[in-house]
C-alpha cells in the first residue's frame, strides 16, 4: 500500500498516453508534483518513487522544504508572488511560473542581481479572462515581454496558464490550444532573451488533454498526492 507511488505510475501512464495520441516524446513533457500544503513525510516518499520536481504555491512553504528536504529535489513557484516574499524563491525555485507583473519583474531582477544568478521564468497567462485569476492577458503579453526583455538577471523560458476549474476537460482545450498559439506567435518575434521553449499547462483534471495540445510541463497535484485539506492547516 503505497498510494503515492502507485498515484505517480497511473499519471505516468496517463501521460505516455497522451504522448502516444498526439504523436509526442515522453522526454518533452515534464511533470511535476504539486506538494503544496503536503508534509516533508510525503514529498520523500514521492521522492522515493522517482519523483525530483515539486511545485509549491506559498513562498515560505517553498523556503521550509527547501531547507529541510534533499538540495536535489528541484521547486517550482506556481503561485501568486508577492513582492515583499520574492527573496524567499530567489535562490530557492528552479523556475518561477507565475510572473504576471512588470513590478514582480523588477523586484525578481534585482533579488537575482543580489544573489549572482539568473532566474527562470514564465510568463502567467490569464487565458479565460477570469476575473479571479492573476496572469496578463493574451493580448498584452507580447508587449509585457519587451519591456523586461532587458533584465539581464531574469530569463524568460515560457508561458504558463491556469485554466478555468470544470469536470470537463475538453472544455479547456481552447485555452491550451491559444496559449499555444500565443506562444509560437512571441516565438517567431525573436525578442532578445526571450524564451518559448517551456507551455506550463495542465493540472490534475486536465493534464491529459494540455499534453495532447503541446503542454511541456504539467502540475499535479490531487492525483499524486490525494486531496488537500487546507483546514488542517
Ligand atoms: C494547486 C495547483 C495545481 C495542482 O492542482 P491539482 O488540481 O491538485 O492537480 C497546479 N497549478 C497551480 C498553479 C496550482 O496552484
Amino acid at each position: 500500500m503505497d498510494m503515492i507511488r502507485e498515484n505517480l505510475m497511473d499519471v505516468e501512464r496517463r501521460i505516455q498516453q497522451a504522448c502516444l495520441r498526439s504523436g509526442r516524446e515522453r522526454s518533452a513533457v515534464k511533470l511535476i508534483a504539486v506538494s503544496k500544503t503536503k508534509p516533508a513525510s510525503m514529498i520523500q516518499e514521492a521522492a522515493a518513487a522517482g519523483m525530483l520536481d515539486f511545485g509549491e504555491n506559498k513562498p515560505q512553504e517553498l523556503r521550509d522544504k527547501y531547507e529541510l528536504l534533499p538540495k536535489n529535489y528541484r521547486w517550482h513557484m506556481i503561485g501568486n508572488l508577492q513582492r515583499n516574499k520574492v527573496k524567499y524563491v530567489v535562490g530557492r525555485a528552479v523556475m518561477i511560473h507565475s510572473l504576471g507583473s512588470e513590478e514582480l519583474a523588477e523586484t525578481i531582477e534585482k533579488e537575482a542581481e543580489k544573489k549572482n544568478l539568473v532566474m527562470p521564468v514564465l510568463a502567467e497567462v490569464n487565458m479565460a479572462g477570469e476575473s479571479s485569476k492573476q496572469g496578463l492577458s493574451p493580448g498584452e503579453t507580447e508587449a509585457f515581454l519587451r519591456r523586461i526583455s532587458s533584465m539581464k538577471h531574469l530569463k524568460v523560458m515560457g508561458l504558463m496558464t491556469i485554466a478555468p476549474m470544470t469536470e470537463f476537460p475538453e472544455e479547456n482545450r481552447v485555452y491550451f490550444r491559444d496559449l499555444r498559439n500565443l506562444a509560437v506567435d512571441i516565438a517567431r518575434k525573436n525578442i532578445d532573451n526571450v524564451n518559448m521553449y517551456e507551455l506550463s499547462m495542465g493540472m490534475t483534471g486536465d493534464f491529459e488533454v494540455a499534453i495532447e495540445e503541446g503542454a511541456t510541463m504539467v502540475r499535479v497535484g490531487t492525483g499524486i498526492f490525494g486531496a488537500r485539506n487546507y483546514g488542517a492547516l
